[in-house]
């Protein structure tokens, strides 16, 4: 290209130089958060977000996945600052209990089981262990899930293969209105402005449709060249201004109700979330340093909303802290992401039920995406399509994975579970239940967000049999196949034996909150 070109090309693509975010709840705290960390500096664009106190944030979404420690060291953060401040309890994994059948129960933990050996997954040994008469559940293989169980945490060892600690993986369970308002407090003092108002209009360019600002309640206009939409479920730029049709999945995922409420604490717990399957849907317990967050998510068409909310109550281990908080969603995104100058994160974007946590997580990835294919403002199409489509095959991903646990399922108990058996899967998620099934083999797609460990810890966890494993695994004869599984156990057993309970670690920390601040009955 004759250099000429080039210039012109540089000359038109002027850099961004006004971000608007709209709406302040957990995703738009994120973002401001995120992006004037990264784009801070003289030659950065200016940040606005603008929030209205009168509406409100949904103020749940209190459990995640390890990846936000990735989020967190983006953002710089001291981890014991950050656990006192948003009240913090650790994660392991997820209990999930009653969902094969009632009275089973099973981990999906953070981190990998066992040890691999002669070149294959550690699994494959623990079938051929099964079929040599061994009946230790995977649990027993996992040092996050026997932790987990046990009560006990402690970092990771990642620096140190050799230790069964460098298996381990964890997460945060946090106070949402704690988090934003944590967040809320570096983005300012990153330069963040922070604007209190109704949107009341979303304006556009009449020619382009771009959107060029949001009109407050008391007449101003917000102006800007990139704007965020984190306005919630409302979706006021990308579903309600621009239009953009929202993909609905709820023929694989019914649920499409929650009521929430959160109760004092009772005890020492486990550094675990708890997913307890009901009649018409589940039921979250996220124990957290002050109180415990729970709610009930279930399908309208199989329940009506006092009966959820009765048995919500009836199942609480405390004392109820507040009224109970009811919410509406559909399954689903918008099926573009990123339309003209506007991206939409969290609620305002799309939404997958809570039950692998992973909203705070697509939150992120969708800023650090943002982060990887920032525009200028002349909006490259081909950026844009690109976001749009991992950010799909993201949300695709998630479903697929969710969906499996609703499907591979004995319980036939009620209409909702029926409905659930017996659903189509799609048709990624078949043929990953098909190799499961036919040789025990897991596969993972395309650096997809759940690894093969999380893949099989739910494909096991909810009953689905392999009929055949990896022939490599045979290669060891029967006693020492036995032998060296039983020796992972021990290896498991002895160093959660070592680790404090997770009470311990936070006060050997200094980030265990003061005992006046715990809510108990
Ligand atoms: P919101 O919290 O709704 O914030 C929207 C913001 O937009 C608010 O500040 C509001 O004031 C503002 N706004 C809206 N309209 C206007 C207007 N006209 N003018 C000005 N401002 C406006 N995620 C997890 O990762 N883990 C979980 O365990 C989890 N559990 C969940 C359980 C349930 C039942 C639900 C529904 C969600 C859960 N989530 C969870 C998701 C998580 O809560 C959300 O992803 C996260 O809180 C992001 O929400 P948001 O910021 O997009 O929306």
């Amino acid at each position: 290209y004759p250099i000429g070109t080039f210039r012109e090309l540089f000359l038109t693509a002027k850099p961004i130089s006004r971000i608007v975010i709209v709406g302040g709840g957990t995703a738009g705290w994120m973002a401001a958060a995120a992006l004037s960390r990264v784009l801070a500096g003289p030659r950065g664009p200016s940040i606005t977000l603008v929030e209205s106190e009168a509406i409100g944030t949904v103020g749940v979404g209190e459990a995640t996945i390890p990846q936000i420690i990735g989020f967190n060291k983006l953002l710089g953060l001291d981890e014991n600052e950050f656990v006192r401040e948003t009240h913090a309890a650790y994660k392991l994994g997820i209990e999930f209990v009653d969902w094969l059948r009632p009275g089973h129960s099973y981990i999906h933990p953070f981190g990998t089981y066992g040890l691999d050996m002669l070149g294959i997954e550690f699994h494959h040994f623990w079938l051929r262990g099964r079929e040599l008469g061994d009946p230790t559940q995977l649990d027993a293989y996992s040092i996050a899930a026997a932790a987990g169980a046990a009560g006990k945490f402690f970092w990771p060892q990642s620096g140190n293969p050799k230790s069964p600690l460098s298996k381990l993986a964890y997460a945060f369970q946090f106070d949402a209105s704690r988090y934003a308002r944590f967040l809320r407090k570096r983005a300012e003092q990153q330069g963040v402005v922070r604007q209190e108002g109704k949107v009341i209009e979303v304006v556009q360019d009449a020619d382009s449709g771009f959107v060029t600002g949001v009109r407050l309640e008391d007449k101003r206009v917000i102006e800007g060249e990139l704007f965020l939409d984190c306005s919630g479920f409302r979706s006021l730029l990308l579903g309600q201004a621009l239009e953009v049709p929202f993909e609905d999945w709820s023929k694989w995922l019914p649920c499409d109700r929650a009521v929430a409420v959160p109760c004092t604490l009772a005890g020492e717990h486990q550094p675990l979330t708890r997913s307890t399957a009901r009649p018409a849907g589940w039921q979250w317990r996220i124990p957290l340093q002050h109180r415990i967050g729970n709610g009930h998510v279930f399908s309208s068409a199989h329940m009506d909303q006092d009966a959820a909310t009765d048995l919500l109550l009836a199942n609480l281990d405390g004392d109820p802290l507040a009224e109970p908080n009811h919410l509406r969603f559909t399954a689903g995104h918008r099926e573009r992401l990123w339309d003209k100058n506007v991206i939409g994160i969290g609620l305002a974007g799309g939404f997958l039920e809570p039950l692998e946590s992973t909203a705070i997580h697509l939150v992120q990835s969708s800023v650090a995406r943002l982060l990887a294919y920032f525009p200028t403002a002349a909006f490259g199409g081909a950026e844009i399509d690109r976001f749009n489509s991992e950010t799909a095959r993201e949300y695709r991903d998630i479903r697929d994975f969710l969906v499996l646990h609703y499907k591979a399922t004995e319980r036939d108990d009620s209409e909702f579970w029926r409905y659930c058996r017996d659903l189509e899967p799609p048709e990624g998620l078949a043929e990953k239940i098909e190799l499961f099934r036919s040789s025990g083999r897991v596969i993972r797609e395309h650096e997809e967000l759940f690894t093969e460990a999380s893949w099989l810890a739910v494909m096991a966890g909810q009953g689905i049999e392999p009929q055949s494993y990896h022939p490599v695994a045979a290669l060891f004869d029967d006693a020492e196949t036995l032998q060296r599984l039983e020796h992972i156990r021990q290896v498991v057993a002895h160093a959660v034996s070592q680790m404090p309970t997770q009470d311990q670690f936070l006060a050997q920390q200094g980030s265990a909150i003061d005992a006046s601040e715990r809510l108990t009955r």
